[in-house]
């Protein structure tokens, strides 16, 4: 029997963001003017198209993501909610999470965002320097970052924060003092994500580029050494939290549990019988999705099942990017298969050989070593 709690997450995707950031590559979009009434109809006509099928399931998480879903109106998401409390049992320790941005209209919504449900606030921080913030093109400043910051400590008892480090030119010392700087403002949790250039962003447009590879490398040590001292560890690549105080919805992602996407672009995975789990894929053109949802009850694109491989691959690359790692009896829970056998032996010997990964004691890990090569340790391993 698994130790992981079974889990079921609900994600909201909100596209629309104030301005759209040079090296953003999620599915945001700019846009003169919304029609909140018929985003909410279009939500909520494909909450209860899946709830058909779904309501047996007890939600424990819900994640209102974008785009800038603190641009949405509260009562918008007071309508979301309340819906999905008549469709669907929910916990009692329901995490209801909503991303925002720390512009001055926003933090004023704060306090309503709280009367309509919310209960956690992750802010799109991204730095306290301000020449930073220009160039990584966002609208707010340090001082409205910090206003933002104090507003949500003030106003719910959990919140997290972003900032982005490996930046062109940083240096070890900067960022160890920034990071010092951020961590007196923290609560309980901090993402730090390093800078990638994307393809089809507007810094890859521009040839802009990141740290090199030694600089980012050292770095990321910087954060764990930061990030331990402080007790805010990390349990995933990039998300570091008091032991308790992790992310319940990301953690379905990772832990390969079962959650919807609702909204343009959002995918879920839904487990069936046998072992059976589908992948759900949504339009990502927002005004596509919008109609598909308003008038025949779902903006889906894409509905199959995933293939044995397909789901081992998904769940082990998901998982190895905790610091948990992948128990087999997890893995058993989910597929109904033993882990080791699904692995190729000499592949992942090699592997522990060198020290990226472990497998002692039924647990799979990918070391701190393994962790920051990731993706090269995954191609070796999933074949
Ligand atoms: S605010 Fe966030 S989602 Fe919107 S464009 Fe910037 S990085 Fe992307």
């Amino acid at each position: 029997m698994s130790q992981i709690e079974s889990a079921f997450g609900i994600y909201i995707h909100w596209p629309f963001c104030a301005k759209k950031c040079p090296y953003c590559d999620f599915n945001s979009h700019v846009r003169d003017s919304i029609d909140h009434d018929q985003w909410l109809k279009a939500y909520l006509n494909e909450l209860r198209y899946y709830a058909n099928e779904t309501s047996v399931n007890t939600v424990t998480s819900i994640f209102f993501g974008g785009g800038t879903p603190s641009l949405m109106k509260p009562v918008v998401i007071e309508a979301i909610l309340e819906e999905i409390k008549r469709l669907w049992t929910c916990s009692e320790s329901l995490e209801i999470t909503a991303e925002a941005n720390p512009s001055s209209s926003e933090i004023q919504l704060f306090e309503d965002f709280k009367q309509a449900g919310i209960n956690r606030l992750s802010i799109g921080v991204q730095s306290f320097d301000d020449a930073v913030l220009g160039f990584l093109g966002r609208l707010h400043n340090s001082k409205e970052a910090e206003k933002a910051i104090n507003a949500a400590a003030h106003t719910f008892d959990r919140f997290s924060f972003d900032l982005i480090y490996a930046l062109p030119d940083q240096t070890p010392d900067q960022w160890r003092r920034q990071l010092s700087d951020a961590l007196q403002m923290a609560g309980d949790h901090l993402s730090l994500y390093q800078l990638t250039i994307e393809p089809g962003t507007a810094f890859h447009k521009d040839r802009v580029a990141a740290a090199n590879e030694d600089t980012g490398t050292e770095l990321f040590e910087i954060t764990q050494e930061l990030m331990d001292q402080a007790g805010l560890p990390a349990y995933e690549i990039s998300n570091h939290a008091r032991p308790g105080e992790e992310s319940r919805h990301n953690l379905v992602y990772w832990r390969g549990q079962a959650y919807l996407g609702i909204g343009p672009g959002a995918h879920g995975r839904l487990m069936g019988a046998d072992f059976e789990t589908e992948m759900i894929h949504n339009f990502r053109e927002p005004e596509k999705w919008l109609e598909l949802a308003s008038t025949k009850d779902l903006g889906m694109q894409k509905r199959r099942a995933l293939t044995a491989i397909e789901r081992r691959d998904e769940i082990v690359l998901m998982s190895l990017r905790l610091t948990e790692g992948l128990s087999a009896d997890h893995f058993h829970t989910l597929t109904g298969t033993d882990l080791a056998d699904t692995l190729d032996q000499d592949r992942l010997q090699a592997l522990e050989k060198v020290g990226f990964v472990s497998f002692g004691d039924g647990v799979l890990k990918a070391t701190k070593e393994g962790r920051q090569r990731l993706n090269a340790v995954l191609s070796h391993l999933l074949v």
